[in-house]
């Protein structure tokens, strides 16, 4: 069993990269791969643990960019994270989150929610700023009772304080992992454009721009979402992934391999992956 996305501190989960390893061993996992939102903060430190964990410790990312008028995940597996072009990259995304974040802040304030940077900064452990340390700095300035419910008035995607950042297009995304020697992957597609949602043209549409394959295992699918995806991804020829998506305490009862319970990434999935890494290496 492996487990292809999951995050740690240095984005929007709880755990040390150093814990996260040691959790996959712990879970049976013959392979993990670190895909933090926007950064490879967390990789030194989770490549580190490699001889002392026997579970293959894989690099990869997860980028946003916009699709349709909306967000859509992309993942990057098996990036390259010497890449100092990626690198420099992932810098201006971070400058956007940056940017981002401050119009959030001002924002929340015309809305009567006034909260400091530093606020925000003090419900993270590294440099990176997500909307889950902003939850939790409006629950403890008393605007909302717990973290979760910031998400359902104030900052959700739909919502009044949210503002969004200058996304990267889906063409975009997939140049910039294929170049830093990864592949393009579309993140939890389930999860796009809600459950009415008809993948089969707007998917083909997305292989045309460059994505190569999808999650067809994830943490929190039901058995006919996996059904549905693994059998698009084979009328389409695009490859399969999997993973959790595990956030640590900020998904709670989400498990790290395991998802709501019925997860299982088979093994398989990864070498099908490093042949499509090679297939389409632009050197
Ligand atoms: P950001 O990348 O800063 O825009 O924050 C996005 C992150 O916020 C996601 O990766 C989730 O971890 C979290 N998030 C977004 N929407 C919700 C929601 N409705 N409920 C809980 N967490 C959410
Ligand atoms: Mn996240
Ligand atoms: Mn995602
Ligand atoms: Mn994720």
């Amino acid at each position: 069993m492996i487990d292809l996305h999951c995050h740690t501190l240095h984005s929007d989960g709880t755990d040390t990269p150093e814990a996260l390893a040691l959790l996959g061993e712990a879970s049976g996992l013959t392979a993990l791969c670190l895909t933090d939102h926007d950064t490879l903060g967390g990789i030194p430190a989770f490549l580190a643990m490699q001889p002392r964990v026997k579970a293959r410790l894989l690099v990869g990312i997860e980028l946003s960019c916009q699709f349709l008028g909306r967000s859509l995940h992309v993942l990057g597996l098996l990036v390259d994270p010497a890449d100092i072009q990626f690198q420099a990259r992932l810098v201006e995304l971070r400058g956007r989150r940056d940017a981002r974040n401050r119009g959030m802040i001002a924002r929340l304030g015309e809305l009567g929610y006034p909260i400091t940077y530093e606020d925000v900064q003090a419900h993270s452990e590294t440099p990176l700023l997500s909307r889950v340390h902003f939850a939790q700095a409006l629950a403890s300035r008393g605007f909302v009772r717990r973290a979760p419910e910031a998400f359902e008035h104030l900052i959700g995607d739909d919502c009044p304080g949210f503002v969004p950042r200058e996304e990267l297009s889906p063409t975009e995304a997939a140049h910039w992992i294929r170049e830093a020697g990864g592949v393009p992957v579309i993140a939890h597609p389930g999860r796009f454009g809600g459950p009415g949602f008809r993948w089969d043209e707007a998917m083909a549409d997305l292989q045309k721009l460059g994505l190569e394959g999808l999650e067809g295992y994830y943490g929190e699918y039901r058995a006919a979402e996996q059904r549905y995806f693994l059998a698009l991804a084979g009328r389409l020829g695009m490859i399969v992934t999997g993973g959790s998506d595990y956030h640590g305490a900020h998904k709670p009862g989400l498990r790290l391999g395991h998802g709501r319970g019925g997860l299982q990434v088979p093994d398989e999935l990864l070498d099908r992956l490093e042949t499509q890494q090679r297939l389409g290496a632009y050197h």
